[in-house]
């Protein structure tokens, strides 16, 4: 029994999280619950009732299995906060705003599938008793925007104090991932990678200082030295944010939100200048120097996120059409004499202020789309796919190109690439002709650096994969200049910037690596390593659904998985784990197969799945959505 005593009545149970058992004879209160797993332990114990389950956070991680016990009766008690998203989490599924064009992550989607009955909600400086125990509560937001941690005080064992502290963090210096810190308070959530950490580094020294003799996380190890803890995690924090700004593209859009990493003058100026989590404001001079423009030659134009490529003989070749507007503009050009034909239309990537106008841009110019694959995967079906941005309208792609695909257009050559920059479902476009070498390089660079600051979009660490990809095909391509669809000026990186940008990605491996309890960084970043596809489906009683669970194996060995996709209790049908060994650096899935009952409602149905990976149960830790008909 994986049970740890911290004193005479009070045990951690570690399963897919770790529960909280607080032991008062043969009545208990727990701290989060997991899948049900504690039950064992709780018999073990010669608990026979358990009172009360306060939570720390939402996470579906956290309580998938506390239903029957909240319907006989133990008390629910939940952070204030996040009331909404125990007891009704319909609303919630339900909304399209939490499925599409999402630039906002809050609440995360990592909701339980099913509502529960909420009896007490607990806010900072609440106190509970229970036993001889008091129990206060912490307010320590940050993994979430509610989270709270609980001190339990044993009074009868002298000082003897605990602190269950939820994800705040994992580890001494670690945290579980760090998706769920993707917030904006400058900007939309999209832009703010690490964005919670001021937060979270706030709510840290909270818990240091409680002084308690330990902290207990959700994930993750008892932490005999709590200072220890949160003192090396906000020192890594610090240097992985900072690795980060200092070849970030996001300079170029929002540079007042870098204002602490300014130039090594201004830092010299100020010996003493700090950030929020306490640490020195590191010598900035290894960023990477925000480059001038360099106009874009005379036959192409730029409107909203769209580049044209004229041929002298005035046929168009556009790239992305993300806004109405310029469909209308190309229909004036086109009025006006001074463009042809509209021959192609290439897609750089699935987001949405690249594709919203496509099918008024095919409806009105009739010409064929042509798409990277892994582009064209996405846009053909979006239904299918949870990601930044995602917008549900489907485009055909009538062309989908491999990497080195290349044809001729008139006077130019054209040569398609995979181009893993901004997102994993991105291609890159070389236009060679008329003395230039261009490459349309879609959401992936400014001239600041590099754009993955959102790291749901899937931006791998890794040599020859992600932007350490995108970067030696750079260097090889070799352009003139390169375009981005949101800046109306070109520019190139040198070998030399090349080098030093993924210098900085190799050195982030490393210490990235060091933030998380994975063996690589990617599991901590990637929320995708495990997902379900079709995410979503539209399914009719008695249909037999295919429905497989992907997972991207971003470890250098092979590793096993075990997968159970949980069909809704009312369907009383339940399926068997299936087992899988996935190869190193690759991307497998495991296929199950069911049939929809023929009496089951109409509706939005949520299908968690349960996950082990190489040993390590992680709860329900991703799910998909059936749309019965
Ligand atoms: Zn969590
Ligand atoms: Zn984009």
């Amino acid at each position: 029994m994986a049970l740890t005593q911290l004193a005479q009545n009070l045990f951690v149970y570690h399963g897919a999280v770790n529960v909280g058992i607080l032991r008062d004879g043969w009545r208990a209160l727990l701290i989060d619950f997991g899948d049900g797993g504690v039950q064992d332990a709780l018999r073990e114990l010669g608990i026979a009732r358990v009172d009360a389950v306060l939570f720390t956070h939402h996470h579906r991680d956290q309580a998938s299995g506390v239903g029957p016990l909240a319907a006989a009766g133990t008390r629910i008690g939940v952070p204030v906060a996040e009331r909404a998203w125990f007891a009704d989490v319909d609303r919630c599924w339900n909304d399209p705003a939490h499925r599409w064009h999402l630039y906002d992550f809050r609440p995360h989607h990592l909701m339980l599938a099913q509502s529960i009955p909420v009896h007490a909600t607990y806010r900072e400086g609440d106190t509970v008793g229970w036993g001889s125990a008091t129990i206060s509560v912490l307010g320590t937001p940050g993994h979430t925007d509610g989270s709270v941690s609980y001190q339990v005080d044993l009074a009868v064992e002298g000082a003897c104090r605990y602190l269950f502290c939820g994800d705040v963090l994992y580890d001494e210096g670690q945290i579980w991932e760090l998706y769920s810190l993707q917030k904006g308070w400058e900007t939309r959530d999209y832009h703010g990678f690490l964005g919670d950490r001021r937060r979270l580094v706030h709510s840290l020294r909270k818990l240091r200082s409680a002084n308690a003799l330990a902290l207990i996380p959700s994930h993750g190890k008892v932490m005999r030295d709590p200072a220890r803890a949160v003192d090396v995690l906000c020192e890594r924090l610090a240097a992985c944010y900072e690795r980060y700004v200092a070849v970030s593209a996001l300079r170029h859009y929002f540079p007042g939100m870098f204002t602490d990493f300014q130039s090594q003058a201004t830092i010299q100026d100020q010996p003493d200048s700090r950030d929020d989590s306490g640490s020195q404001v590191r010598r900035p001079q290894d960023q990477l120097p925000v480059r001038a423009g360099k106009p874009y030659p005379g036959f192409l134009e730029h409107l909203g996120t769209t580049w044209i490529v004229c041929s002298e003989d005035g046929a168009a070749f556009v790239v992305d059409c993300g806004d109405e507007s310029v469909v209308r503009r190309i229909q004036g050009m086109q009025a006006r004499g001074e463009l042809g034909a509209v021959e192609w239309l290439w897609i750089t990537h699935y987001h949405d202020d690249h594709v919203n106008a496509v099918p008024q841009f095919q409806e009105t110019f009739g010409c064929p789309v042509v798409a990277d694959g892994s582009v064209a995967q996405v846009i053909e079906n979006p239904l299918a796919w949870r990601l930044p941005c995602i917008s549900p309208s489907a485009i055909h792609a009538h062309r989908r190109t491999q990497s080195g695909d290349s044809w001729e257009w008139h006077e130019f050559t054209v040569t398609a690439y995979h181009l893993p920059g901004q997102t994993l479902y991105h291609g890159g476009l070389l236009v060679e002709g008329r003395g230039c070498r261009i490459l349309f390089a879609g959401d992936s660079f400014t001239m600041a650096g590099i754009d993955d600051y959102c790291p749901d979009n899937r931006n791998f660490l890794g040599q020859g994969v992600g932007f350490d990809a995108c970067l030696e095909l750079v260097r090889a391509l070799d352009p003139d200049i390169i375009l981005n669809c949101h800046v109306d000026v070109g520019f190139d990186f040198t070998d030399q910037e090349c080098r030093f940008v993924r210098a900085n990605l190799a050195e982030r491996e490393r210490s990235y690596g060091d933030l998380f309890p994975w063996d690589h960084p990617n599991y901590g970043m990637d929320e995708s390593w495990v997902r379900c596809y079709p995410y979503e489906q539209r399914v009719t009683p008695g249909e037999t659904v295919h429905l497989q669970v992907v997972l991207t194996n971003h470890s250098d060995g092979e590793r096993e998985a075990v997968c159970r996709p949980v069909l809704p209790g009312p369907w009383q049908v339940q399926l068997v784990p299936r087992k899988m060994a996935v190869p190193p650096k690759t991307e497998q899935s495991i296929a199950f197969a069911f049939t929809v009952p023929r009496d089951v409602q109409p509706g939005r149905w949520l299908v968690p799945v349960e996950v082990t990976y190489h040993g390590r149960r992680l709860g329900q830790f991703r799910e998909a959505i059936l749309v019965l008909e």
